[in-house]
């Protein structure tokens, strides 16, 4: 894992390689992360969580809401994909050294 002022940040994700590149984007305002769209089945890029808020949601067990451009849809995600954004997470922070 590299952490440079170029922000390349390399996870080992499992389960979800598209994370796993936008990953290499996250920076601590925003963290991308994919959620399928309920209405029109893509995966949709979420990029207005930053860290903080997205680990104070996973912590406290509230809903996150992802947004799809295409459809004007809003919907919680799933538990899976929760589960993908914690590990996104977790690796940023070892990767920050924090
Ligand atoms: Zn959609």
């Amino acid at each position: 894992m590299t952490l440079g002022t170029g922000q390349q940040i390399k996870l080992t994700v499992c389960g979800s390689g598209v994370l796993r590149v936008y990953a290499a984007a996250a920076t601590d305002e925003s963290v991308p992360f994919l959620s399928r769209c309920r209405a029109c089945g893509h995966p949709r890029l979420q990029v207005g969580y930053s860290r903080e808020r997205l680990v104070r949601k996973l912590v406290a067990g509230v809903q996150i809401d992802a947004y799809c451009l295409a459809c004007d849809c809003i919907w919680p995600i799933t538990a899976r994909e929760r589960a993908w954004v914690a590990r996104g997470l977790a690796g940023l922070r070892s990767a920050c050294g924090r």
